[in-house]
């Protein structure tokens, strides 16, 4: 027996829904635009007339500001949604191709089709907007769908729970609360899909059990992302906005500024600014950012340690405090820091900090930039800041990385018409829009024959045939 948070729940519980959503899939596969559209709407209504009570779930499972459940929780899903009503049914219809001189008289076409059972689970860094997401592009797509949500947002798992026991029959989606041994117990069913958000460590597990049954991945992980700022840089407005990813969400964003590299002619400067724009966000009257009601917490006592142990071994290694560094474990509180003088033997180098820490490194040489970030495994995210378009295509051409943005940040999550992902240690495969209906389609291939036959090739292989596949391999 595992237990969920609302019942006990067992292993033969994951079988029974499983099959009873396999027995299903065939008949949601064969589902159109127009019924998958109003199954999305009715998502949508569902999000939107109970906002009040995703505000609060969110707020007791981490004190996340209400302005932040609105833009990267609600938004973020509702905007999915209408951008797949709005482009479904072009998504769903076959896409010819052009036919190649020798397939004369073949039509060829590319059609999406479902994956079948897909298997979502999310993190609780945005614990509504990171399962819904993928179960809008599953839904769009026509798959059945098994979702585990994060075990340390509890009280949006069980919102989440309650919302689709409304709209959706078990056998078509269903959510399984719980801890890890929820996620263990479901990755031994024969999926035939898995979309998992996490840590790149926990992304190789899930790859591991994909293997079993040859399931197909999306793994959306993490990582180190770097903040290029560089020495013709608006300083201020590359602080300001570094401020704010960190601030965000108390700086768990996958794609949060995990550290800066900045010209040395710049260092002082950014420093000035960051100490402004966090005054100006989170302090504007002086009673202590600690009373701001736009910062949220750490998530629990566990990941609060986790970051006051990378602050406290980055200080015992030489590092300084710039700026910050009060923390109240009681709240799971940590003020927005700024360190400099670290380097690699920190853990705070080596680990994704997720948490409002901001280690700061300077660089003389753009060369010293790219030599770092590529001796270290490929980002989500790669930010750059400047206004020399040469060093722009320097920075962007010698590095690689999911997504990146140029002079702001964290836009990528939010363009319908961006891919969105990592690469290797911080992903495979892309989410958002289309390329999410892609990532939980099959693209299957379709040559039809209208007229003709490929007779010219059949043996024997007679001079005749080596002619003509001479002639097809000269010209063709
Ligand atoms: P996590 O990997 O600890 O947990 C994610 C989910 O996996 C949870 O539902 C959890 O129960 C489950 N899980 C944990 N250990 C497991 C195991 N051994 N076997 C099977 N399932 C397991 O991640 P988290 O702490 O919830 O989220 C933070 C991480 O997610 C960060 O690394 C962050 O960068 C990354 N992230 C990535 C994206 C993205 O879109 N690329 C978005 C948000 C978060």
């Amino acid at each position: 027996m595992l237990v969920d948070n609302t019942s006990l729940v067992s292993v033969a519980d994951f079988k029974r829904v499983f099959d009873e959503q396999r027995k299903n899939s065939h008949k949601i596969a064969l589902t159109d635009a127009k019924e998958r559209i109003e199954k999305l709407k009715r998502m949508q209504d569902y999000i939107m007339s109970h906002l009040e009570e995703i505000e609060k779930v969110m707020y007791k499972d981490f004190r996340k500001p209400a302005v932040e459940v609105q833009v990267a929780e609600v938004y973020s899903v509702t905007s999915e949604i209408k951008f797949a009503c709005n482009n479904l049914k072009r998504w769903m219809k076959p896409q010819r191709v052009p036919t190649p001189i020798g397939l004369i008289g073949t039509y060829n076409y590319i059609k999406h089709e479902p994956k079948g059972n897909v298997l979502i689970i999310s993190p609780w860094n945005y614990p509504f907007s990171l399962a819904i997401k993928p179960l809008v592009a599953a839904v769009a797509a026509g798959n059945v769908v098994m979702l585990k949500p994060s075990e340390l947002t509890p009280h949006t798992s069980g919102f989440i729970k309650n919302m689709i026991e409304e709209l959706f029959p078990q056998n078509e989606v269903a959510v399984f609360e719980g801890e890890v041994e929820v996620a263990t117990e479901l990755l031994k069913l024969p999926f035939n899909h898995i979309f998992f958000t996490g840590m790149p460590t926990v992304g190789k597990v899930v790859m591991r059990a994909a293997a079993e049954y040859l399931a197909s991945v999306t793994l959306e992980l993490g990582g180190k992302s770097p903040n290029i700022i560089d020495e013709t840089a608006d300083v201020k407005k590359a602080a300001y906005a570094t401020a704010w990813s960190k601030c965000f969400n108390n700086g768990q964003t996958c794609i949060a500024v995990d550290y800066v590299m900045i010209h040395t002619s710049q260092k002082e400067a950014f420093i000035g600014a960051y100490r402004e724009a966090i005054q100006q966000m989170l302090n504007p009257e002086s009673k202590g950012i600690e009373q701001s009601e736009s910062y949220a917490r750490i998530v629990n006592r566990r990941h609060f340690r986790r970051v006051k142990s990378y602050i406290e071994d980055a200080l015992e290694k030489g590092a300084e405090i710039e700026l910050g560094g009060k923390m109240i474990e009681a709240e799971n509180f940590i003020e927005p820091t700024v360190l400099t003088g670290v380097h690699d033997d920190m853990q705070i180098m080596q680990e994704e900090i997720f948490g409002p820490v901001l280690p700061i490194i300077t660089y003389e040489q753009k060369e010293e930039v790219v030599a770092y970030i590529n001796g270290k495994e490929k980002p989500l995210a790669l930010y750059i800041q400047s206004k020399n378009p040469q060093n722009i295509d320097y920075f962007l051409n010698n590095t690689r990385a999911g997504d990146s943005v140029i002079n702001d940040l964290m836009l990528q999550f939010s363009h319908p018409e961006l891919p969105f992902g990592g690469v290797n240690n911080s992903g495979i495969g892309k989410a958002n829009g289309f390329f999410g209906f892609k990532e939980m389609s099959n693209l299957r291939g379709v040559s039809k024959r209208q007229f003709g036959a490929m007779k010219f090739l059949y043996p024997p292989y007679h001079e005749k045939v080596k002619r003509i596949v001479d002639l097809i391999v000269k010209y063709f």
